[in-house]
């Protein structure tokens, strides 16, 4: 009796090699997607647009990032006017892109190159994980794109690619030193840079989340779940805690010229240096109107906006209720602590103040109200 025949799921593969890297870069070289911090394949990019591309890109889209990379590059051209930069400028420039702590360290990332480094980004994953603002994968992404050392990056794309070509099932995020290690695994030693991004570009183009363009991708030859039929369930993800949520009440003050009150918030912690509307504590649940007052910046008569502003941030879901004031011009604050970190900013000038997303739509919801 014959051996029982294989059906096509069953069909042994060639592991991803150095094959699937090679067909990976010729696609790469085709198809790679036109960004304004990309330079040619096998060619040098400047390391400094790596890594402000690097930084605005964590946990942010390419299309969200592209306007504020443009806007910074024309600005400060290179690390050294960045880092002559004053920090609430760029505080300002980079609103509205959230995860305010990354323009924060992206400052003193530029500090410590000009300072320590005589204004030239070291090469090495090691040397740059040193530096504010890096981390593992921005280093090993800067490493191989800039500067072409065997290093290898893994985003939530390069992740999604090499979990599916080698169908890991282990779910993430325990999967991820797996992911790691078989990514390694494949990087080459020269183009490496290239590799990176040839990865990228086929996580975001063709290894989508949901319906994969196995068809058309250049791997498929070595992918082991296109070849069961499991692309799509990859990778397997642990189930999420569900979102906490916090509660407080803003204070929305405007004076009768148009001005509107400000604080500076911490320099450390969420959002901070940024400016917002003064607040009572983000809890558990929401104060009462009575203990809402005490942290009012103005004993005045207080409107309730209708309905509260919602913002979902990383690891909780905020929920401000809005109350509005309009005060005299010689309002007076002077029994109240927190006034040395506020200002009084126009309406007319709020768009050019470092106000994160949240902010806004806690102002705009004010004054919607008018
Ligand atoms: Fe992703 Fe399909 Fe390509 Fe495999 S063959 S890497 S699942 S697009």
């Amino acid at each position: 009796m014959g051996a029982p025949q294989k059906t096509q799921k069953q069909l042994p593969l060639r592991p991803a090699g150095p094959d699937t890297v090679a067909a990976l870069l010729r696609w790469y070289e085709a198809e790679r997607r036109d960004l304004p911090w990309r330079y040619g394949p096998r060619k040098k990019a400047d390391p400094y647009r790596v890594w402000l591309s690097e930084i605005m890109l964590q946990q942010t889209t390419v299309k969200a990032v592209i306007p504020y990379f443009q806007k910074f590059v024309a600005r400060w051209p290179n690390v050294a006017a960045l880092a002559a930069a004053q920090l609430e400028e760029v505080l300002q420039q980079w609103a509205g892109l959230g995860y305010y702590s990354r323009a924060r360290n992206l400052k003193a990332c530029a500090d410590a190159v000009v300072r320590d480094f005589d204004g030239v980004f070291p090469r090495t994953e090691v040397e740059l994980r040193e530096l504010p603002g890096i981390g593992p994968y921005t280093a090993a992404a800067i490493a191989a794109i800039a500067f072409g050392e065997k290093a290898t990056p893994v985003d939530g794309n390069i992740e999604r690619v090499v979990s599916r070509l080698f169908a890991v099932q282990q779910p993430l995020p325990a999967a991820k030193t797996e992911i790691r290690n078989l990514a390694a695994t494949l990087t080459p030693a020269r183009r490496a840079g290239d590799f990176a991004q040839a990865m990228m570009d086929l996580g975001a183009e063709i290894c989508t989340p949901k319906n994969p363009s196995c068809l058309v991708c250049p791997v498929q030859p070595d992918c082991a779940a296109s070849a069961r039929g499991i692309a799509e369930t990859l990778p397997i993800k642990a189930q999420k805690l569900a979102r906490p949520s916090r509660f407080g009440i803003a204070f929305l003050v405007q004076r009768e010229d148009g001005a509107v009150l400000l604080r500076q918030r911490p320099e450390a912690g969420l959002l901070g240096g940024m400016l917002e509307v003064p607040s009572t504590h983000w809890g558990d649940a929401s104060p009462s109107k009575r203990e809402a007052l005490r942290s009012a910046p103005v004993t005045t008569s207080w409107m309730a906006v209708p309905g509260p502003v919602v913002h979902v941030f990383t690891h909780f879901r905020l929920e401000l209720v809005v109350y509005r004031a309009i005060v005299p011009v010689d309002a007076s604050f002077t029994l109240w602590a927190e006034q040395d970190r506020c200002r009084w900013v126009h309406r007319r000038d709020l768009h050019a103040q470092a106000l994160p997303s949240v902010m806004k739509k806690v102002i705009a919801h004010g004054m919607n109200a008018e």
